[in-house]
């Protein structure tokens, strides 16, 4: 620490809405000099990545230069690099390359990965949907099997055209509603020499009911919309297996298909395992309600990166407006520390929960007592409130409501096969009949 210059250097790991917002409200200041490293370049604008998986927005629409958002801040240095371990004891970060940062306080703000519980093949043949590289890998396997089945018909029998999807929590509903409105609204009209009425979604959870965190009548309606829009539902079954070609089922069936979208859970980063800090629920790191680490000062963990504690007992969800509220909070306990003043309990400001089902429908669960609201009055509020994030990182919002608005009334689409390299489909390539169960198995005919 300097008399002249800044009074202190804040390292923050991720550049996602948690370390953002860190980074902009510390920037303020002349204090503090802040070092932001992501792995990427862009802050990716998550709750909307399974548009871009299914081709309604470009990645744009969805991604934001990090240095481009930061670039009146003369005191923020932007560093795109890896972060592959942490020694949260003098508060140092150290990358891939080998290259070692270190501050008077680190911020660890590194989100979530899918978290497949060890299910058989779901790792290497499933499609996650955390990040944009994951969003393009899934819209180019969507794109592929229709070029592949619009050039040999036949491969709708050995399932090119059934798509299912796993768990039923708001990534899969959204996902759902999003995908069959893909193939109703767009596909049907680009593959005219395709069958695509074919085309078959399946969403498939162990639980009874979707949408577990909204509250009861929300669940009825998702599947009412669900099913409305031709998705098979297939509650109370659990994945077994993920084969190249099939998913097996908990009750001995499977489903022909080479598109398994993965939204069955979540957990903290890879970096959690090498920071050196005690982990608890889905590999996070357990903080203290003012999301620092017990026996770690100087040491920040928030957003989807952390268990927080709720006044509730229990810990905050993980979730876009948690992740921001946390970046501020964390700023505001920084500051307080360098002036010698005492650091305060994170306190979030609880909007709701919503999900988007796919055109013309959406549910919202707003406010602590969670008064619900559906159809186009919902679709609003997911405007309304997803717009209030963004505009944590974009300055002209007005884009992203427009695109809400032409998502609402008519079709954007854009079928670009950009990655047909990662997507490649060996239809040779079947499960050993052994391995086969013994029950039905649905082709998508
Ligand atoms: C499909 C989907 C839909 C969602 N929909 C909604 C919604 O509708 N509403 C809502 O409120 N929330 C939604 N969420 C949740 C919300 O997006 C997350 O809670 C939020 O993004 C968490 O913010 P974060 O900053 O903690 O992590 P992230 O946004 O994941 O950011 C983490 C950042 O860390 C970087 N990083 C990770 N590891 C490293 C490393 N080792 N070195 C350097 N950089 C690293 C990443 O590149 C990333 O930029 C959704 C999430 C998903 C996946």
């Amino acid at each position: 620490m300097n008399a002249q210059g800044p009074k202190a250097h804040v390292v923050v790991v991720g550049g996602g809405f948690a370390g953002l917002a860190c980074a902009r409200a510390l920037a303020k200041t002349k204090d503090v000099r802040i070092t932001l490293i992501d792995k990427n370049n862009y802050h990716q604008f998550q709750p909307m990545l399974y548009q871009l998986a299914t081709a309604a927005i470009g990645t744009d629409d969805i991604a934001a230069s990090l240095r481009h958002s930061l670039r009146r801040h003369a005191n923020v240095e932007v560093k795109m690099a890896e972060v592959t371990a942490a020694d949260p004891k003098t508060r140092t970060v150290t990358t891939r390359e080998g290259k070692s940062y270190q501050g008077d306080f680190l911020v660890l703000a590194a989100g979530s990965q899918a978290n497949f519980f060890g299910t058989a093949g779901a790792k290497e043949n499933a499609f996650p949907l955390y990040s944009i590289k994951e969003a393009q890998r899934l819209r180019s396997r969507i794109l592929t099997v229709f070029e592949d089945a619009d050039r040999e018909p036949k491969l709708t029998e050995q399932g090119a055209l059934n798509f299912v999807i796993v768990g039923g929590g708001p990534t899969g509903v959204e996902m759902a509603g999003s995908l069959a409105d893909m193939i109703r609204f767009t596909m049907s009209r680009e593959y005219t020499d395709l069958a695509v009425k074919h085309a078959q979604v399946y969403l498939v959870d162990h639980g009874h009911a979707l949408l577990g965190p909204f509250p009861e009548d929300a669940h009825d309606y998702a599947s009412r919309v669900l099913q409305k829009k031709g998705v098979k539902l297939r509650l109370g079954i659990g994945v077994k297996e993920v084969a190249p070609d099939r998913v097996l089922l908990s009750d001995g069936t499977s489903i022909q298909t080479r598109t398994v979208i993965w939204g069955g859970g979540l957990s903290a980063s890879p970096l959690s395992a090498t920071a050196g800090l005690p982990r608890g629920h889905g590999g996070r790191i357990d903080v203290r309600p003012d999301l620092t680490v017990e026996g770690f000062p100087g040491v920040y963990v928030l957003g989807d990166f952390a268990n927080i504690p709720s006044p509730e007992n229990e810990f905050l969800p993980q979730l876009g407006s948690v992740a921001q509220q946390s970046g501020a909070w964390t700023a505001k306990n920084i500051l307080a520390e360098i002036a010698g003043e005492t650091r305060t309990a994170f306190h979030y400001h609880d909007k709701g929960i919503m999900a988007m089902i796919g055109r013309n429908a959406a549910v919202a669960a707003i406010g602590k007592k969670r008064h619900e609201l559906e159809g186009p009055i919902a679709f609003a509020a997911w405007i309304g409130v997803h717009a209030l994030l963004m505009s944590g990182v974009r300055e002209r919002v007005e884009a992203f409501v427009d695109w809400g608005w032409n998502y609402f009334s008519r079709s954007r689409a854009i079928q670009i096969l950009d990655r047909a390299d990662v997507c490649h489909i060996d239809w040779g390539k079947e499960t050993e009949s052994e391995d086969l169960p013994s029950k039905s198995v649905q082709s998508g005919r």
